[in-house]
């Protein structure tokens, strides 16, 4: 993460920056004699004190020293991006290297940055930070973290991981509870890697590490791996099938609770929705997880949390919004069950039509259930299969809704960090870059996103009724949270 310097694009006008003759194409190299490496840690240094004492190259190569009195606040400047920084591991069940080829660039890039880790929740196998990204972690209080551990037995891991020297995760992990940051963990488990004593042991050793205070493991989930149709000449790596989800959602839903009751009722252990949706049975009550649904971007709770709004929103007055609308919801066979039983309920309570589809994914292949997997093409051959078989005299649907989880642009923000030398796409496109105004305009309907609730979906007919999708292009603002989001198949 060494870098030279981070390059000022803007200076505010009328800034304490452009009082100390700061300019644009300046390059700030230390504040206080420290070198600043990128935005999250020039935001640490700039704050430290109520002065900073600034060294910046200028375009020109000349040297500018100067010192800003700005009361611990920023002064007024943007700098450039930070570039991603990109994994080299070789983890068995990489998504990465099992997606079919001829997608984008972007799709390919596998990022293992502990600054996204701290920022937005991506897992970091550590595997890419050395002692002094550790120290720097501890240093700027990056706290939590959220580190995929996999297995704590340095054997299994090493197979996980593919990387000799990443077994002894736990020293890692020991460094930065060291230094009071708190961290997230998770173990994607697959049958006969990681599972049996080598979990019991990970759920044992980290559990240990769970304590009052500052650096703590805050929670660890457990996710089934999630295998595509393209693993031609990776390692076997056996799935999760629905028997094995079954005994393992059976075997670990009452530890759940018994961890929790020994933590004041909040729950420690994290079962993937996954478990039980592979499994076919219910996801258990809201009690069974996190009070601040910790995780819940890694497939812990959304569904329940998505049954929970719903029961709330279906009882309100503004249900009434769905009356006598006719409405196919694509999604994926994972969340399938759950929102036709949420869409009887509703059709039932106010009138509506709503239609859910289970959509197979033949881009990834069938294995994979998940909605945010979902490609465009999969997403049309459902939705022209579905008007074949119903449309009547009285036409087809007022509206077809797609997973705004599957519209995705990205593995990673991009207001902040760019993806090394790749382009991202525009908001509105799905994984196999058809765009969502092409799907409307070959569907002949409004075609909208889900967002992540019948609340954010009615939104989103209303905007369609005013004409804010006109030809499926997005003329304002919409919800971009999914019904269903990939389960970790981007943050491994
Ligand atoms: S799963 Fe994550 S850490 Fe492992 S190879 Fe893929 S991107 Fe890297």
């Amino acid at each position: 993460m060494a870098q030279t310097g981070v390059q000022i694009i803007t200076v505010e006008p009328g800034s304490l920056a452009e009082e100390a003759g700061i300019r644009p194409g300046d390059t700030l190299l230390e504040i206080h004699g420290e070198p600043v490496l990128d935005q999250l840690n020039y935001q640490y240094l700039i704050t430290r004190e109520d002065e900073a004492v600034l060294r910046l190259r200028r375009p020109d190569g000349s040297t500018l020293e100067t010192s800003v009195e700005n009361g611990g606040e920023g002064i007024g400047v943007d700098l450039a991006q930070d570039e991603v920084k990109v994994c080299r591991q070789n983890c068995v069940f990489c998504f990465v290297h099992q997606m079919p080829k001829g997608f984008r660039k972007s799709l390919y890039l596998k990022d293992e940055d502990i600054r996204l880790s701290f920022l937005y929740g991506h897992f970091t196998t550590l595997s890419s930070s050395d002692d002094a990204e550790l120290d720097r972690i501890v240093r700027e209080r990056l706290s939590p973290i959220h580190v995929s551990v996999h297995a704590t037995d340095p054997a299994a891991r090493i197979r996980v991981v593919g990387n000799p020297r990443e077994g002894d995760i736990l020293r890692k992990i020991d460094r930065l509870l060291a230094g009071g940051i708190d961290v997230h963990t998770q173990a994607v488990v697959a049958p006969g890697l990681n599972d049996g004593a080598i979990w019991q042991q990970t759920l044992d050793d980290l559990g240990a590490r769970r304590r009052e205070g500052r650096g703590s493991v805050l929670s660890l989930s457990c996710v089934p791996v999630g295998l595509t149709a393209h693993r031609d000449g990776l390692p076997t790596v056996q799935d999760v099938d629905p028997a094995f989800a079954r005994e393992w959602a059976l075997r670990w839903k009452p530890e759940v609770r018994r961890l929790a009751a020994a933590n004041e009722g909040e729950p420690w252990l994290l079962l993937a929705d996954e478990w039980f949706t592979r499994a076919g049975l219910e996801v258990p009550g809201r009690a069974f997880y996190s009070r601040s649904w910790a995780q819940l971007e890694n497939g812990v709770g959304l569904v329940r949390r998505f049954l929970e709004h719903s029961r709330r929103f279906i009882r309100s007055p503004r249900a009434q919004g769905y009356a006598g609308r006719r409405v196919l919801l694509l999604t994926g066979p994972s969340f399938a069950p759950t929102l036709s039983r949420v869409a009887a309920e509703l059709n039932r309570a106010v009138g509506s039509h709503l239609r859910v589809v289970a959509t197979k994914n033949f881009s990834f292949g069938e294995t994979v259930t998940v909605a945010g997997l979902l490609c465009g093409a999969d997403l049309k051959y459902a939705a022209h299969a579905d008007r074949e078989a119903h449309e009547g005299r009285a036409g087809w649907v007022d509206a077809v809704v797609v997973p705004s989880s599957s519209l995705r642009t990205h593995t990673g923000p991009t207001d902040q960090y760019t993806l090394r030398g790749v382009v991202v796409r525009e908001e509105g496109t799905f994984l196999d870059d058809l765009t969502l105004p092409q799907l409307a305009a070959d569907l002949g309907v409004p075609t909208v996103p889900s967002g992540a609730n019948l609340s954010h979906l009615l939104d989103h007919l209303e905007a369609a009724d005013r004409g804010a999708f006109r030809g499926g292009a997005l003329q304002e603002a919409f919800h971009t949270a999914g019904l269903n989001q990939p389960q970790g198949a981007y943050n491994p």
